[in-house]
């Protein structure tokens, strides 16, 4: 099928959307003419061959809709699609019918929109996929005599998932919101695809209800239950409260159909338009120096009383550890120069060389995960005041530290920030990024006393190899603070990547378990 044919398709489909309202045309017609929240409001179609996708967007001072077509959406058609005029037609009809959804249905107010996707720091991509699970059920719920979207008819539909929102988007294009609601059995897992747990995306995982309770319960289950909430809530702040749940269970990625709209419906994602902030993990960057936090969500305040105080309490109770360790430097100072390969090649945690490769000051390098699911341990949990601690120990020439943020494709050596700055980022990426990240410090990692990963073990992909760093004499020591009851689920993912983990729900205690054990003479 040639450019224009598809033009065509597009021409004949915006045609039949105003026909006299028959079954399946007529829907632009109905919707501008009837009793319905667009009637009487200018809808104003356009066309651009160089827009990715169909688009909506509203002028707020104009009071007037905008929907733009592109040829360009017939790269997600299936074969058959592809080949048939007839059927490429009924697919620009659904998605005009799909635009007229957001026209009805999406927040207006861009400001408001715009607001509170910053707020929770949620990406407009993720976004615009619950939306679009959303608009498409109220459409069909409301409108049923021009029957269901069958997207299944147009595009393929994966029977597999590996991330959750894979298998999100699959519910979508299933419509099955509205088959559910249809059947009344109130079941809505049969409709996911086949969900993979091989690839970061855990078979339990942590949900977080409307009132803030957490439970473990299966990832089917957490995915179905969001996504219904979702579409059973009619208000941008229900549903931003809902993204930033499902990001804190799941983190924030996007199928790949979903990753280059981020400017969809007019409004510019202003984090990720500026740098590829939620970017994918390919496009690999090498060391950053030179952070600039306008790449790192922050909270627009520094250190608070509070945060100062925990920060100088965690610091006061290591500060001995540390001067007592070092007050007896020179009787470890020649050991540990042998690395016992026979323990090593199984996983014993004395068989190394030496926790204290040198006799001075500990050597450590912290690799803060800073994907979407730490944000409660740094934020609320005494993290960054963890953290903050080191910092002041590496300020006050007590250890040697590098401090590097480990997220997406980034990776930021914060050692030389102020501490203010450091307590005002917030954890902003969708995936940890181990393995690549460690690797661009490799040349490093074996003079440290500590390699730090400060992970709640939730790894989406990119895992290092414990067992190539462990036979060249390197720990990978995982640590990570959460409340008490996640203790051991979360030592078990870490124990599943790393050599050795301290978990612990108090930040002071972790810090001390965690310098007093690499402080130890070997
Ligand atoms: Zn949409």
């Amino acid at each position: 099928m040639t450019i224009s044919d598809i033009t065509r398709c597009i021409k004949n489909a915006h045609k039949r959307i105003f026909y006299r309202n028959t079954k399946l045309s007529g829907i632009a017609r109905f919707l501008l003419m009837s009793q319905t929240p667009l009637k009487g409001e200018k809808v104003i179609f356009q066309h651009d061959p160089k827009d990715d996708s169909f688009n909506w967007r509203y002028d707020k001072n104009d009071k007037k809709h905008f929907i733009t077509s592109t040829e360009k959406i017939h790269n997600v058609v299936n074969v058959k699609t592809k080949n048939s005029l007839a059927l490429t037609t009924n697919f620009m009809k659904e998605v005009y019918r799909h635009e007229l959804g957001h026209a009805l249905y999406t927040e207006r107010d861009s400001d408001i929109l715009i607001q509170e996707l910053k707020k929770y720091n949620i990406p407009f991509n993720l976004f615009n996929l619950f939306e679009d699970c959303f608009i498409e059920f109220k459409i069909v719920k409301d409108f049923p005599q021009f029957g269901k979207f069958f997207w299944h008819r147009y595009v393929d539909i994966l029977d597999e998932a590996h991330t959750a929102s894979e298998a999100l988007y699959s519910l979508k294009l299933k419509e099955a919101m509205i088959r559910m609601h249809n059947s009344k059995s109130g079941n809505l897992t049969r409709f996911l695809p086949d969900v993979k747990f091989n690839s970061g995306l855990k078979e339990k995982v942590i949900y977080i209800s409307n009132t803030q309770r957490k439970s473990e319960i299966n990832s089917r289950l957490a995915i179905t239950k969001y996504y219904r909430e979702y579409c059973e809530s009619d208000n941008i702040y229900l549903k931003a409260d809902i993204l930033n749940r499902w990001i804190l269970t799941f983190g924030s990625d996007v199928p790949h159909h979903y990753e280059g709209q981020n400017k969809v419906q007019g409004y510019q994602d202003q984090e990720e338009s500026s740098n590829p902030q939620i970017g994918n993990a390919n496009s690999d960057k090498g060391i950053t120096s030179n952070i600039d936090y306008d790449n790192i969500e922050n909270r627009g305040f520094g250190i608070t009383e509070g945060e100062r105080s925990l920060t100088n309490r965690i610091f006061s109770s290591l500060r001995p550890i540390c001067k007592k360790a070092y007050s007896i430097r020179n009787a470890i100072s020649t050991s540990g120069s042998r690395l016992y390969i026979k323990n090593a090649i199984t996983r014993l945690e004395n068989a190394f060389r030496s926790y204290r490769k040198t006799g001075s000051k500990l050597k450590m390098i912290c690799f803060v995960d800073f994907s979407g699911s730490m944000r409660q341990t740094i934020m609320h949990l005494g993290g960054k005041e963890f953290l903050g601690a080191l910092k002041l120990l590496s300020d006050r020439n007590i250890i040697d530290l590098k401090m590097i943020i480990s997220y997406n494709e980034h990776n930021y050596d914060i050692t030389n920030d102020s501490l203010s700055k450091i307590m005002e980022i917030e954890p902003c990426g969708s995936h940890e990024n181990f393995d690549n990240n460690l690797k661009k410090y490799d040349s490093e990692l074996k003079d440290q006393d500590l390699v730090l990963l400060f992970t709640d073990g939730y790894l989406t992909g990119n895992i290092p190899s414990e067992e190539n760093y462990r036979r060249r004499g390197i720990n990978l020591i995982a640590s990570c603070i959460c409340e008490k009851e996640y203790i051991p689920k979360i030592r078990s993912y870490c124990d599943q990547y790393f050599t050795k983990s301290f978990i612990d729900s108090s930040p002071i205690s972790l810090a001390k378990r965690l310098l007093e054990y690499s402080l130890k003479k070997a």
